[in-house]
């Protein structure tokens, strides 16, 4: 048997084997799917020749977090970053674009330009300091205090009423709530602001990558690491109990916490246990797929160019469809977000044909049909769209949590994200990777820094395990080592 046993095939449980297999440990990893990957998954959704991301499609993380860059991702797989990061589309017909120079983007903005760069640049100026920050738990000292503290106004400055107070157009609060309506919630809330500006700050520090061939390449190149370290995966076999995978000395698990629940038994003391199954699951996403005969006819050209479209309109209008989700309704007129992976990536779709990826929000365990709001949404600012789409596929929050366990209620964020949310990730703890139980670790994005394609839940736990059971520091994770 295995001294290291990892359930769970996702981004962190790949991320918490890596490091554990390059300490030279024996690495066994479970995946209860038929294929590694996770929320990190490509396919051929529609039709035989047109590779989806199932979940996962942008990568604002794969060039920034602190586990892909001692792992050196950039250098394993081709990580394409577009010209147009993310782009609004605007109610005139124009558009607010957020290119990766800061002063080209501040040059569109008008004569909110300015007000971006004071909120955006003393952030970039600092940005190591704004990704440990935003990439640890919250209950920690950050390695730079001044970083954290200015991130910290600026969430106070946008995540509350006074957002609009240093705009007076709307491109450039357009442009930004585009961004903080990843985040599941209310707005103007702080934990969306917070994701939203960290988010943002990488758009023009590094980019938002996205990976030649989809995001089950990065996915594949932590499961090729892995092997080459030692380790080995076993797929189609789901983990029912931690005696399963005994008697490994370290089990990390990507799981819910429900599943942690279920999985522990009679071990899971009752505290901790009451804990993991009051969980607070937030709501879910409805994903969109096409197969276009031609490129997205957008009004604005700039958005032609974008990785990322943040189809909806206003600040306030983005904001009223967020809060109608919040609320449990399903918004007429939703928030969209549009990936157009042709943009930097010819290899996803026959010559002359394009993928499109799209999801909005909706309520948790919807089973309601999408489709038809998301295609009118993006027909409002690209006229001729319909005549465009050849085929389209939904994915319904119901489906999204069957086809993936920790989505529980289809929430893609594995937990809610209000402030409380980011502090009991599952519980308020200094270290809420290690678990009650001896030897048994949470690694999933139910933990801190919670969810994105990030590794950094899965390393934050492997770091812990290797430190408690073995006495180990986390080894060299570069390409060679
Ligand atoms: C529609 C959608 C769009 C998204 N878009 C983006 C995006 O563009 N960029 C981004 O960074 N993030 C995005 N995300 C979020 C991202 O995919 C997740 O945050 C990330 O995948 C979480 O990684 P994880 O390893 O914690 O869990 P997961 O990726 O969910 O993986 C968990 C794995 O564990 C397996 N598992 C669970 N229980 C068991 C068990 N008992 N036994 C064996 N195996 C088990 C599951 O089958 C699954 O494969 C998106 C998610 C969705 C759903």
């Amino acid at each position: 048997m295995a001294d290291v046993a990892v359930v769970g095939a996702g981004p962190n449980g790949l991320a918490a084997a890596v490091v554990m297999a390059r300490a030279g440990l024996d690495v066994q990893l479970y995946e209860a799917a038929d294929a590694i990957g996770g929320g990190s998954r490509t396919s051929e959704l529609i039709e035989p020749g047109y590779l989806y991301d199932v979940c996962s499609a942008v990568h604002p993380m794969a060039l920034a977090s602190p586990f892909f860059r001692a792992f050196e991702l950039s250098q394993r797989i081709d990580l394409r970053v577009p010209e147009v990061q993310h782009g609004t589309p605007l109610d005139s017909g124009g558009a607010a674009l957020a290119y990766q120079s800061l002063e080209r983007t501040v040059l569109g903005l008008g004569v909110d330009g300015p007000a971006y760069r004071r909120l955006l640049g003393p952030l970039l100026e600092r940005v190591d300091g704004v990704v440990d920050f935003t990439s640890n738990q919250l209950l920690r000292v950050p390695k730079d205090p001044l970083a954290a503290v200015l991130f910290g106004l600026a969430t106070l400055d946008q995540g509350t009423p006074i957002w609009n107070r240093r705009f007076q157009e709307e491109a450039a609060p357009a442009l930004l709530t585009g961004v903080m309506s990843h985040a599941l919630g209310s707005q103007p809330s702080l934990s969306s602001t917070g994701a939203g500006l960290m988010l943002s700050v990488l758009a023009h520090a590094r980019g938002w990558a996205i990976p030649v061939g989809g995001s089950m390449s990065i996915a594949t190149a932590m499961a090729d690491d892995l092997i080459a370290h030692g380790g080995s995966i076993r797929v189609g076999e789901r983990v029912d109990s931690l005696d399963q995978v005994r008697p490994a000395k370290a089990i990390l698990l990507d799981v819910a916490p429900p599943t942690l629940a279920n999985l522990g038994g009679r071990e899971v003391p009752d505290r901790y246990r009451r804990a993991l199954e009051a969980f607070r699951f937030g709501n879910a996403a409805c994903k969109v797929d096409f197969i276009l005969s031609a490129p997205v006819p957008w009004l604005n050209p700039g958005l032609a160019k974008a990785g990322t479209v943040h189809v909806g309109g206003s600040r306030l209008a983005m904001a009223e469809s967020e809060n109608l989700v919040d609320m449990g309704k399903h918004p007429t007129e939703p928030y969209v977000l549009v990936s157009q992976p042709s943009v930097v990536d010819p290899t996803r779709a026959p010559e002359g044909r394009h993928v499109l990826w799209s999801y909005c929000h909706v309520p948790a365990n919807s089973t309601v049909d999408m489709a038809e709001a998301v295609t009118a949404r993006i027909e409002r600012y690209a006229p001729g769209f319909r005549d465009v789409v050849v085929a389209s596929k939904t994915t319904t929050a119901a489906q999204l949590s069957a086809y993936n366990e920790n989505y529980v209620g289809g929430d893609f964020s594995a937990g809610l994200l209000d402030l409380r949310g980011l502090v009991q990730r599952p519980v308020v703890s200094n270290n809420p990777w290690r678990t009650p139980m001896p030897g048994v670790y949470l690694c999933s994005s139910s933990t801190p820094p919670g969810p994105g394609v990030t590794g950094m839940p899965g390393y934050h736990a492997a770091k812990h395990a290797l430190k408690d059971i073995f006495k180990m520091r986390v080894p060299g994770l570069g390409l060679g080592l």
